[in-house]
């Protein structure tokens, strides 16, 4: 019987089986199900680094299944529904209450509601969704735009918008910047990394060096965000 035990990694279970094989393979299938294979004799411990090792290609992988599911799926929201908060899978909760309320516990979200229609749910999750995305974009533009333009008055308006092509927009001229509302699903340095992207636009409209090294200067590891990110996140059509 080969040998196989249950390593987690940022929450994710990883099947570690022993085969005879001559090196570590990590493997994600379409449900988003994380297996590896080790070599034999090769010790738990080394089998564990090796996974915190490829940790983000092990993140990207599983949340680009996921994201694909839940798109091709249902996006209902119901009772025990996943959505991703952050690059954290959060279990929807519907709990019967007189009030209207949505609050966060741990990776639970609970939708306190007098309804028994999920129509009301969703739009009670949606506009939960939105404040928390609007309320996390708008700081980041603000820290930015301080740490770019020297300046801290006269932050850009944020607006947060479904889109299906972008993770947002800048028009430098109205100082507006458009932040997708699927990049909420995202993890933090993905965000934080559109977030400089979009306010380095006020200053360079373009993508041309300057404005990467603007990037760069305050954000050295920012490829890595973007990599993450491109591979991470899927948007629907
Ligand atoms: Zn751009």
């Amino acid at each position: 019987m080969p040998k196989s035990y249950t390593v987690t990694v940022d929450g994710i279970p990883v099947e570690v089986t022993h085969k005879w094989i001559r090196s570590f393979r990590l493997r994600v299938d379409k449900t988003g199900k994380a297996a590896a294979s080790a070599p034999v004799g090769m010790p738990r411990r080394e089998a564990e680094r090796f996974l915190r090792e490829h940790r983000n290609w092990l993140v990207a992988r599983v949340m680009q299944a996921q994201r694909k599911k839940e798109i091709l799926g249902n996006r209902k929201v119901e009772d025990g529904a996943v959505r991703m908060i952050l690059g954290e899978k959060v279990v929807l909760r519907i709990v019967e209450d007189k009030k209207k309320k949505v609050v966060r516990e741990g990776n639970t979200v609970l939708i306190m509601t007098p309804s028994a229609d999920s129509a009301d749910w969703e739009k009670q999750y949606d506009a939960y969704y939105l404040r928390e995305a609007k309320a996390l974009y708008s700081e980041l533009v603000a820290d930015y735009t301080a740490l770019v333009e020297h300046q801290e008055t006269d932050i850009p308006k944020v607006t947060v918008r479904r889109m299906t092509s972008r993770w947002g927009s800048c028009t430098p001229e109205k100082r507006t910047i458009r932040l997708n509302y699927y990049l909420y699903e995202a993890p933090v340095f993905c965000v934080e990394y559109v977030a400089l992207h979009e306010v380095a636009h006020l200053v360079y409209p373009d993508h041309s060096a300057r404005f990467y090294a603007l990037i760069a200067s305050i954000m050295p590891d920012y490829r890595d965000r973007k990599k993450l990110l491109e591979r991470s996140v899927y948007i629907g059509e």
